[in-house]
């Protein structure tokens, strides 16, 4: 844990976190992007926020470093949080809470009740391997009247049963203490140069903590980047909503709709369902660039700026976008994709078997 001083043009605000622990490996790397449909006019690179970690990686690490931070000087033990099966944000929180020395707790909402059928694919084999406790819940469980008086209730009976505290995280990490990991990110993004060498910033809006982080501190900083969310899950008024919460919550006087660009349309089939033509573009994008989209976020993400960029052209035209990669690798391990590459046969992929050296396949 170590004291956390924000940047100057955020001391204005209020609610400024005073410590946070170091989890991840900041300062990511930025560097030029060539994947197919891009206008020529337009220069892409990405910002890999997907190297904050290994196993503990992506955008939630830079909320968690605040969020843990929190949770560790209130001398928790236990820590909660929710969200999809696939959840990047548990897998996060389980493994980050185990090298703190804390119990995880993930409630997730899965499609089967039956805890036998659960499966370890994806982000479950890792929170299982950390021996997080699991609490299935519907696949449709709203957050207010179903996963948080959860959250609540647990807390409760830990503290009951045990005498000990428990730490609970809403979804997505995103309230006004994970808000500054994309607030702080500023300061990474101001001493790159991204300030000047870049118009737009594009990403993957799921709970729309990054999104409030970006803007305000875009805001603040005074800078003239354009902060555009891509909806996966909800929509533009959600996320506003979200993000005037947070503005009023650290004190500033601004507008959402002002300082914030959500983008929708691109969510396709709805939240985590993926149509045949993203998984197609994530297969184009990993086989010609090497960088890997997730079917849930950033494979949305990057489809929709590519038909944006083609349908909407005016709104991009000769602009330096920087793409923010938030991570969520191990969504591609959850089946869909091996799925695909089957139907494709090994042809496609160009598999051969080879026993004898003479015969050349
Ligand atoms: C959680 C997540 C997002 C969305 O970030 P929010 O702050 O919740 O809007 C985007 N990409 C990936 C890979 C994520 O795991």
């Amino acid at each position: 844990m170590q004291p956390y001083a924000p940047p100057p043009w955020a001391n204005i605000l209020k609610n400024i976190p005073k410590h946070k622990i170091k989890l991840g490996n900041l300062n990511t790397a930025i560097h030029d992007w060539r994947i197919k449909g891009i206008p020529s006019d337009v220069k892409l690179s990405i910002k890999r926020d997907d190297m904050t970690g290994s196993t503990l990686s992506g955008n939630k690490v830079r909320k968690l470093e605040f969020l843990m931070a929190d949770c560790v000087s209130q001398r928790c033990t236990h820590v909660v949080t929710c969200g999809g099966i696939q959840s990047n944000h548990c897998r996060a929180v389980a493994v980050c809470a185990r090298q703190l020395g804390l119990q995880p707790h993930l409630i997730l909402r899965s499609g089967t009740q039956v805890v036998d059928d659960i499966g370890c694919e994806g982000n479950l084999l890792l929170d299982r391997l950390c021996a997080s406790k699991i609490y299935l819940v519907p696949r449709q469980s709203p957050y207010l009247t179903c996963l948080k008086p959860r959250m609540d209730a647990l807390s409760e009976h830990i503290r009951s049963t045990t005498g000990e505290s428990c730490y609970a995280i809403p979804v997505g990490g995103s309230n006004v203490i994970g808000l500054w990991g994309y607030i702080s990110l500023f300061a990474e993004l101001e001493s790159q140069g991204v300030l000047e060498d870049y118009d737009d910033i594009v990403f993957a809006t799921g709970s729309g903590g990054t999104a409030s982080g970006l803007a305000i501190g875009n805001y603040l900083t005074g800078s003239k980047l354009r902060i555009h969310g891509v909806s996966v899950c909800d929509d533009k008024h959600y996320f506003h909503q979200h993000c005037n919460e947070m503005i009023q919550a650290v004190g500033l006087d601004a507008r959402s709709e002002d300082i914030l660009d959500i983008i929708d349309g691109h969510k396709g089939q709805g939240y985590g369902l993926s149509a045949q033509e993203e998984l197609d573009f994530i297969l184009e994008v990993a086989s010609s660039t090497g960088i890997m989209l997730d079917p849930v976020y950033t494979g949305k993400a990057v489809y929709g700026l590519v038909k944006e960029l083609n349908t909407n052209p005016d709104m991009f035209k000769g602009k330096r976008i920087l793409f923010l990669h938030t991570g969520g690798v191990f969504g591609l391990f959850d089946r869909r994709m091996d799925e695909m590459l089957k139907i494709k046969g090994a042809n496609s992929n160009q598999i051969y078997a080879w026993t004898e050296l003479s015969d050349f396949p």
